[in-house]
């Protein structure tokens, strides 16, 4: 009940900003890939198999509406207990036409790792998930906190690691901080609070908002439109909202298309410097080349997010829901 309610709210929110951006319809193409980190769950804290199920389930029923191919980055070490429950998991993304990338074993960080180690880790990761490939072989990568490497050597290990992995690096052009709204929205949620609402549209706004600037800043940086790659987490808040992203990607003129298809975009072969620091591509483009945009500008969740999100967190994590 509650969360019909809640749905409720989540389309007259999307009603408003489909009116909103209607004129923002670009006369150039625009063209996105929508993309998932750990699947299938974000790890942060613990929640019931019946839960994973309906969260994926309620992902893969939003994307099939809008005609979505996705691909979903895969941890597995999340699920190590429960093999049956992420190969059922991760065969539901399959059999729907998704692709399965890597995101290593255990989420673990390369800039804290060895390459060594790193590359095992990757490897490990795809156990399961090559069960339920098949003869397909994985092609995609993520690194987790987007951490490819402190120093260009580093970078350039990685990349020729992952070469003779069979696997591609995939960048993020733009995400949204899911995970600080996902934890206070899930435990507002479990309580049967009505604040669950109010955080559902601040995440709902915070995208719009981060929307807004990587499109200012795109346009400043590049003279036509590039392929994006939009990054989300599966968790509960975008089991709830994904179906208003994906209508404000639409009515911003947004065509979905395959990850395969963006990646060949001359754009994504440049080669960037390297970060300390996981930050995404637009960042690392502008900062290898002409600087162009204004980065202390781009929209941050507020510190009293951050610290609900820790909050919750701990409050997860006791169990004590
Ligand atoms: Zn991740």
């Amino acid at each position: 009940m509650f969360i019909i309610k809640l749905l409720n709210v989540s389309i007259i929110a999307c009603l408003n900003l489909a009116s909103a951006s209607v004129d923002v319809k670009a006369q150039h193409p625009k063209y996105i890939s929508i993309t998932f980190d750990d699947v299938p769950i974000h790890g942060e804290f613990t929640l019931p198999a019946q839960s994973l199920k309906e969260i994926n389930q309620q992902l893969l029923d939003t994307l099939k509406k809008y005609e979505i191919k996705a691909t979903g980055f895969v941890n597995e070490s999340h699920l190590k207990n429960n093999p049956e429950l992420l190969q059922s998991l991760l065969s539901d993304w399959h059999k729907h036409g998704h692709t399965l990338g890597n995101h290593t074993f255990s989420h673990i960080s390369y800039h804290q790792a060895d390459l060594n180690t790193y590359l095992a880790d990757i490897q490990k990761g795809a156990t399961i998930t090559q069960t339920v490939l098949g003869e397909q072989k994985q092609k995609f990568f993520r690194p987790p906190y987007l951490h490819a490497g402190a120093t260009d050597n580093a970078q350039q290990m990685l990349d020729n690691g992952l070469e003779k992995l069979g696997l591609t690096l995939v960048p993020v052009t733009m995400e949204n901080a899911d995970y600080v709204f996902d934890a206070p929205y899930t435990v507002q949620l479990k309580n049967k609070h009505v604040s669950a609402v109010n955080i559902y549209k601040q995440y709902l706004a915070f995208t719009e908002r981060r929307l807004d600037f990587y499109e200012s800043a795109s346009a400043k940086m590049f003279e036509q439109p590039v392929p994006h790659i939009l990054m989300l987490h599966v968790n509960q808040l975008n089991a709830d909202s994904l179906d208003s992203i994906l209508m404000s990607l639409q009515s911003r003129g947004y065509q979905f298309q395959s990850l395969e298809k963006t990646l060949q975009h001359p754009v994504y072969s440049q080669p960037t410097q390297a970060f300390k620091f996981g930050i995404h591509w637009l960042f690392r483009w502008d900062k290898s080349n002409e600087n162009k945009v204004n980065w202390a500008t781009e929209p941050e969740p507020s510190a009293d997010a951050f610290a609900e999100h820790q909050q919750a967190v701990t409050t997860l994590k006791s169990g004590k829901l």
